[in-house]
């Protein structure tokens, strides 16, 4: 099959076609960008024969198709993903040789396609990956941001945000599809008429702004199955094109306005993490692409089905947060106002279609939209939301007789706003949290009023991560040694991954082990020096702490730590001390100051200790610029120390904690999102657990926080931590964190004083950095630990996540599909 696909002489002549009609150059004359095309384009052409062949396969078996519905999918780079989901990295590897062409550095001229911001638009994009893998008819659907988030870069220890100009080259990986392009309608009026003929009134929508909204395919390359599905990204543009026709007739004005309105909707994607940013614009893009992806649904089915009352039957959408929950009134919309239905059965139809998963507790993350806001904007689908919420609200009064309080709590409009999340748990079929501790923690805190009058909805998936990009690709050496053990299996069961175990005490293995991570630290600190000018030594412990920035991951106890050791080396000069390199990598959002300030403090941090000479060079501080899922991959591979530091019951699961232990670095962690279920998976005593539990932090909450000022007062360690601060020794300017200091305490500037318990788990923290240290100086008791990382780390794969909607939620066929004769023949 593969050697068919790539006969290496086919390959190459390709390629060099490729170079001559792109560029009307010679191979030897092409620049690596145009290289990086030319090879793009001839993968794409395998590719899309497997397309067809998919597509066919679907039509033929008719299977239920789910439509995953997020805001973000961060998909990382395409190029390698592909050549190995298709079996023909090795051989594609050996032809580029053969032109003189290093793939490593071909993979390196492809942008990060910039859809996503952090851990939710990557599950959306392993989620793709399993749902191809496993053989499930699948569409992501979401939007073509022209720009996604911003691109960091960091000048004078400062971020600075730069357009991300992702699309400039052209993506080799995307197809426009003009001929899927749909109408979405914003603002106007709504007009009620009586039909005579049916009885009832009818809706009609007018004087509304429209916009086309076209679609961009991008495949999603199954591993070895011949499966390429589709995430369908939408672009926006005016309705007519803005010429001299609509200039003479005098609606320049508005053509102007169209044209406007389209080029702001797909500008920019929000970089916000867990924050609601309340935008006129962001709701704008919400309903634009749920609009859209849920006209191409229906369109689809209607090509091939007759009854839409069955449409639960064969479509499913899943809203990935709260963000696609106008999903639930478009689509009653449509089936009442296009396909006639009456209401009754427009919400039975409905509510079988809709499924909810929550990704977040943290109070200003959760979706609410002012009524005057939404109203004006979307004046049909608030009217069917008002509808809904009348009708919920009289259950509650059925339920809950008198109890006006309950009416108040679980409103979906209530006090001016309208609630995203009680509008997805009240028509969704399905409420999912994403690690047990959080599914926990929503029914019997956030969510306790839902769960406790319709339970049956709740249900827990723990989210994974895809092994194919995260070891496969991200750690060649890795993968081929754990294939040369156990067999290539792991590959699409990662749970055979469990037969490493019996290595756990193989010296010659766990050497070879060690080896490999030595490689992948090597590689890593090429990359420093490269981009950053500092020099790390491979051989001192990688600490490594990569995620977006934010209070609640708290970054701030990592490097409050770093200065607190920092402190310890100068006044004891023998002490014993480990080397240790600590890793940042993190975006700030652009308006979220003090997460900006904690970016600058530590780069701050890192010249006065990088540059300390009294210190020998013991610590070292690195912080990562623009991290992303390109650079991630490789840093995992390089890890020893899993940083996974999140105030307990604030991090809904995480994933980047299941790359780290996938490729053998222990989690130095609260018990917190999946953390949890990463200690039960490889034990206590292969990780190293430290601070409150999430119960006690809630506890905390609930009766008025806790004092920081007393550990202040009462730890002299801690207290000359915070001031150093304050007096100049990371900065001249004294008032730099003078924000971050007052934040800590109860101060006239803070009303809630370390609202992330940093001071509370400080001691417990710097413990278990000890016992790390100790750990890692016995180096068999470590090579050992961070093998059974890797080998216990089955569970934690999104083939499993994925199969487990499958059977509890969506109810899939699993499709097979085999190669046509006409794409065999090549
Ligand atoms: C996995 C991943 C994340 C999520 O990391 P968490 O530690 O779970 O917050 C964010 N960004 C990138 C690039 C990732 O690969």
């Amino acid at each position: 099959m593969i050697d068919k696909q790539f006969d290496k002489e086919t390959f190459k002549k390709s390629v060099k076609d490729n170079v001559k009609f792109l560029y009307r150059r010679k191979l030897e004359e092409a620049t690596q960008e145009q290289l990086f095309q030319a090879v793009s384009y001839t993968v794409k052409d395998v590719i899309i024969d497997n397309w067809l062949d998919t597509q066919n396969a679907y039509e033929a078996q008719d299977p239920k198709i789910v439509y995953y519905m997020s805001m973000e999918f961060l998909m990382g780079r395409a190029l390698g993903n592909n050549l190995l989901n298709l079996g023909a990295y090795g051989e594609v590897k050996e032809a580029l040789e053969e032109l003189g062409i290093d793939i490593n550095a071909l993979e390196d001229q492809e942008p990060d396609p910039a859809l996503g911001n952090g851990g939710l638009g990557r599950l959306a994009a392993c989620f793709l990956d399993s749902l191809a893998t496993l053989g499930y008819s699948a569409y992501g659907c979401g939007i073509r941001y022209r720009y996604g988030m911003f691109k960091q870069e960091i000048r004078d220890g400062y971020q600075v945000e730069v357009p991300d100009a992702w699309l400039e080259e052209g993506y080799p990986f995307e197809l426009r599809r003009p001929e899927y392009a749909k109408e979405v309608h914003f603002g106007g009026y709504v007009r009620v008429e009586y039909d005579q003929a049916t009885g009832q009134n009818k809706f009609i929508h007018e004087g509304y702004q429209a916009v086309k909204a076209i679609p961009y395919d991008m495949p999603i390359v199954g591993y070895e199955n011949n499966v390429v599905n589709t995430l369908r990204i939408w672009d926006a543009a005016a309705i007519e094109e803005f010429g001299f026709d609509s200039f003479d007739k005098g609606d320049y004005k508005k053509a102007v306005e169209q044209e406007n309105l389209a080029k702001d909707i797909v500008n920019v994607l929000y970089p916000n993490d867990n924050k609601m940013s309340g935008k006129e614009l962001r709701l704008k893009q919400q309903y634009f692409f749920v609009s859209a992806s849920i006209q191409a649904a229906i369109e689809k089915y209607k090509k091939t089905h007759d009854d839409i009352k069955k449409l639960h039957e064969k479509v499913v959408f899943q809203m990935n947060d709260t963000h696609p929950t106008m999903a639930v009134a478009e689509l009653m919309r449509i089936l009442m106002d296009q396909e006639g239905l009456g209401w009754d059965d427009a919400w039975a139809v409905t509510t079988k279609c809709v499924a909810y998963t929550n990704h977040t507790i943290m109070a200003e993350a959760l979706e609410k939209w002012p009524i005057e806001l939404f109203s004006r904007l979307l004046p049909r689908v608030y009217q069917i939301i008002e509808e809904i919420n009348r009708r919920f609200i009289i259950e509650v009064q059925n339920r809950y007789p008198g109890n006006y309080e309950k009416i108040k709590k679980m409103a979906i409009i209530y006090d001016g706003q309208v609630k995203m999340a009680h509008l997805a748990i009240v028509a969704g079929f399905s409420v999912n949290g994403v690690a047990r501790l959080h599914t926990e923690i929503l029914k019997n805190q956030e969510l306790k009023d839902f769960y406790e009058m319709m339970p049956e909805k709740f249900n827990n998936k723990t989210n994974g991560i895809t092994q194919r990009r995260f070891l496969l690709h991200g750690n060649q050496n890795l993968a081929a040694w754990i294939t040369d053990h156990i067999g290539p299996d792991w590959i699409t069961d990662l749970s055979q991954i469990s037969k490493l175990k019996v290595y756990a005490d193989d010296e010659k293995a766990l050497q070879e082990f060690m080896n490999i991570k030595f490689q992948n630290k090597q590689r890593l600190a090429k990359y420093i020096l490269e981009h950053n000018g500092v020099e790390v030594d491979p051989h001192s412990i990688f600490d490594v702490q990569v995620k977006r920035l934010h209070e609640y991951k708290r970054q701030l106890l990592n490097i409050l730590h770093v200065i607190y050791l920092y402190n310890q080396i100068k006044l004891h000069p023998e002490m014993e001390f480990y080397p240790r390199t600590f890793i940042f990598g993190a975006k700030a959002s652009a308006a979220y100051e003090r997460a900006k300030k904690i970016i600058k403090l530590i780069n701050c941090v890192a010249d006065v200790v990088n540059n300390d000479s009294s210190i020998n060079g013991k610590i070292k501080v690195v912080f990562i610029e623009n991290y992303r899922v390109s650079n991630a991959e490789m840093i995992f591979a390089a890890a020893d120390v899993s940083e996974q530091i999140s105030t307990a019951s604030k991090e809904a699961s995480g994933t980047g904690n299941m790359k780290f232990m996938l490729n053998g670095a222990p989690t130095l962690g609260t018990m917190d999102g999946a953390n949890v279920e990463i200690v039960e998976e490889v034990g206590q005593e292969n990780a190293f657990i430290f601070g409150m539990s999430a119960d006690q932090i809630i506890n905390y909450e609930n009766h008025g926080g806790y004092d920081p000022d007393f550990i202040y007062n009462t730890d002299a360690e801690i207290r000359q931590v915070l001031m150093q601060l304050i007096n100049g020794t990371f900065s001249s300017d004294t008032e730099l964190f003078r924000d971050i200091y007052d934040s800590l305490l109860n101060t006239k500037n803070c009303s809630r004083a370390d609202q992330y318990f940093i001071l509370g788990d400080f001691r417990s923290y710097a413990e278990a950095q000890k016992r790390v240290e100790a750990a890692y100086k016995d180096e068999k008791k470590w090579a050992k630990m961070a093998l059974l990382n890797t080998a216990c780390s089955g569970k934690f794969s999104s083939d499993r996540t994925i199969q487990e909607y499958v059977d509890d939620i969506w109810h899939l066929d699993k499709v097979t599909v085999t190669k046509s004769s006409e794409a065999a023949e090549k």
